[in-house]
């Protein structure tokens, strides 16, 4: 199974894709984890992209479809692969289309509102959980226990701003792989599991 999760930042996509991954028992791809982590790496990519990130901005099209094209030659996508924050623009799904067409796009739709709501107060872990301070206090990961952080990207300005290149760069996707018959719309509104639920429910059918 190939997937592609679409969302705004914060519809749920990584936690939908922690789940997913285990279910299908593909790879997670997340070129934001992608980038976060050459960030702490202190490599140049990660420098670069940094400078995009930290303001809401998407980073340019050529240096995201280069990570993802060599990280799908990998031997481990051959069967299937789950593409989270990817891709993001018209010329991101064009070039994924000349690589590897996908078999669906799960359309994770939430509302603007709660999304501000839900990143203010999220908690994040290295390995890929997502907490929020809400409903979880402590200060590391029940998973791996690791250090968990806030992004520096998780501020209700830079959240906003995301929201808008969301609206204005992603969304058009939607109507792009609608024509394609791919699309399969989700309620995000809702807990995590019964979010996961529907998904698996629309992928089956
Ligand atoms: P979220 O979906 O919560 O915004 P991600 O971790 O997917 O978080 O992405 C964080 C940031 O990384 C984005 O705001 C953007 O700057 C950059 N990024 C991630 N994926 C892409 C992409 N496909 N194209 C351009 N920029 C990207
Ligand atoms: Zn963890």
């Amino acid at each position: 199974m190939k997937i592609i999760l679409l969302g705004a930042p914060g519809a749920g996509k990584g936690t939908q894709a922690a789940k997913l991954k285990e279910y299908y028992n593909i790879p997670h791809i997340s070129t934001g984890d992608a980038f976060r982590s050459n960030i702490s790496q202190g490599t140049e990519i990660g420098l670069y992209a940094k400078s995009f990130m930290d303001k809401g901005l998407l980073v340019p099209d050529e240096v995201v479809i280069k990570i993802v094209e060599s990280r799908l030659k990998e031997a481990d996508c051959k069967d299937g692969f789950l593409l989270d924050g990817f891709p993001r623009t018209i010329p991101q799904a064009e070039a994924l289309d000349a690589l590897i067409p996908v078999d669906c796009v799960v359309n994770i739709d939430a509302d603007h509102e709660k999304i501000v709501k839900r990143l203010t107060g999220r908690r994040s872990c290295k390995c890929g959980e997502v907490y929020h301070i809400s409903t979880y206090s402590a200060a590391n990961c029940a998973k791996c226990g690791g250090e968990l952080y806030t992004r520096d990207d998780d501020k209700e300005e830079t959240i906003r701003k995301r929201l808008s290149a969301f609206v204005e760069q992603t969304a058009p996707l939607v109507e792009y792989y609608g024509k394609q018959g791919k699309v399969v719309n989700v309620n995000g509104n809702q807990s995590p599991d019964s979010v996961f639920a529907e998904v698996v429910n629309k992928l089956q059918s």
